[in-house]
């Protein structure tokens, strides 16, 4: 299995616990394969607004994998600003 580039997230604002990403949905469409995900705490399962989405991916003709739509950043954006203006 190849390995991608894993994305920082910050500790749960709530209880300090890392945060994670969980897969919610997976959906297939004729063009490739939607995986929807929610950030959210490892121990407490806290979420916050805007902190999730989806990655879409196929096989292209070349054999690589490619993602054609992906949130992460965006997702784990929410979930750290959130972080950030927690009590600490
Ligand atoms: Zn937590």
């Amino acid at each position: 299995m190849g390995s991608e580039t894993a994305i920082e997230l910050d500790r749960c604002p709530f209880c300090g616990k890392a945060g994670k990403f969980a897969q919610t949905r997976v959906a297939t469409e004729p063009s490739g394969v939607q995986i929807y995900f929610q950030v959210r705490c490892s121990r407490c399962d806290a979420t916050v607004p805007n902190a999730g989405g989806y990655i879409a991916m196929l096989l292209s003709y070349d054999g690589a994998v490619r993602l054609y739509h992906d949130d992460r950043e965006k997702a784990a954006a929410e979930w750290n600003r959130r972080a950030d203006n927690g009590i600490t």
